[in-house]
C-alpha cells in the first residue's frame, strides 16, 4: 500500500496496523517491544520506570509500527501535516482506530473498571504546539466525547530518554478518578511514564494506558528483528488485542 492509497483509501489506517504480541518470552511485559533474553522489560521501559515514583506496569499498543511506515506517516501527519484536511482525514481515520477498540476490548485493558471511568490525553510536548491534536481525535467520537477529561499540562518540556514525576503538570481534582490515559506513539515511554506518575501521585486511579502505536526499530537488534518479523506474519484485527492470548 503507498502513502496516497493510505490518505484516500476507506479503511486505511487499520490496513496499516501491525500485529501487537501478547506479553511472553521475549516480549516486554509494559510495552510489548522485545527484551533481552532472560529480562521481561525492554531495556527503554527497565529505565523509563525507575525515573518515576508511581509508573505503568503495562501499556498497551493497538498497533507496532516501524519508523517511515503508512502508520508512522499517519501519526506524524495528522498533527504536523500542512494541509490541514490532511489532519482532518487523518484524525478521524485515527479516531475511528482507537474508539473502535476501546468498545471492543475495555474489558481486556480495564477488566472490571468502575462505569463512571474517564478518559485523558498525555499532552504534546512541542513547546510551539497550543493545539492538541490527540484530544481532538479523541473528541470526535461521541461516546469518548462525554467521558474526556483534561488533565494534563506540560510543565518541562519531558526529554526523550528521561521521564519524570514533574514533566507534567496535573490541572484539575482527580482523586478517585478512574482514568484511561491515551498518547498516540511509545518509543521509549518517557511521556507516557511522566503523564502516568503525575496522575497517580495526584490521587488519580489510572485504569489503563494505551497507545496507537508502539515504534519498533527492526534493525537495531536480533530481537527487535525478530519480533517484527513475527508480528508480521499476524494479521492484525482490531477484535484482538495483546491482552488476549492470541
Ligand atoms: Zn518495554
Ligand atoms: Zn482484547
Amino acid at each position: 500500500m503507498t502513502w496516497r492509497e493510505l490518505l484516500w483509501g476507506a479503511d486505511s489506517v487499520t490496513a496499516a496496523c501491525t500485529f501487537v504480541p501478547p506479553a511472553a518470552e521475549a516480549v516486554c511485559e509494559v510495552c510489548h517491544a522485545s527484551t533481552r533474553q532472560g529480562r521481561r522489560r525492554c531495556f527503554a521501559c527497565f529505565r523509563t520506570s525507575a525515573q518515576v515514583t508511581m509508573p505503568a506496569e503495562g501499556v498497551v499498543p493497538i498497533s507496532l509500527y516501524r519508523t517511515g511506515d503508512n502508520l508512522w506517516h499517519a501519526l506524524r501527519r495528522y498533527k504536523d501535516g500542512r494541509d490541514p484536511r490532511l489532519r482532518r482525514r487523518l484524525g478521524r481515520r485515527l479516531g475511528r482506530l482507537l474508539s473502535g477498540f476501546l468498545r471492543r476490548h475495555l474489558a481486556c485493558i480495564a477488566p472490571g473498571v468502575s462505569p463512571d471511568w474517564r478518559i485523558t490525553v498525555v499532552p504534546p510536548t512541542r513547546r510551539r504546539s497550543q493545539r492538541h491534536p490527540l484530544e481532538k481525535v479523541v473528541r470526535r467520537s461521541f461516546w469518548l466525547r462525554r467521558r474526556y477529561v483534561r488533565t494534563l499540562r506540560t510543565a518541562t518540556r519531558p526529554s526523550h530518554n528521561a521521564a519524570s514525576d514533574t514533566a507534567f503538570k496535573v490541572i484539575r481534582d482527580v482523586r478517585g478518578l478512574p482514568l484511561l490515559v491515551v498518547d498516540d506513539t511509545f518509543t521509549t515511554g518517557a511521556s507516557v511514564q511522566s503523564a502516568t506518575s503525575a496522575l497517580r501521585l495526584a490521587g488519580a486511579q489510572v485504569v489503563a494506558v494505551v497507545v496507537i502505536g508502539r515504534v519498533v526499530n527492526s534493525d537495531a537488534t536480533p530481537e527487535e528483528a525478530e519480533l517484527w518479523a513475527a508480528a508480521t506474519r499476524t494479521p492484525w484485527r482490531l477484535n484482538r488485542c495483546c491482552r488476549e492470548g492470541g
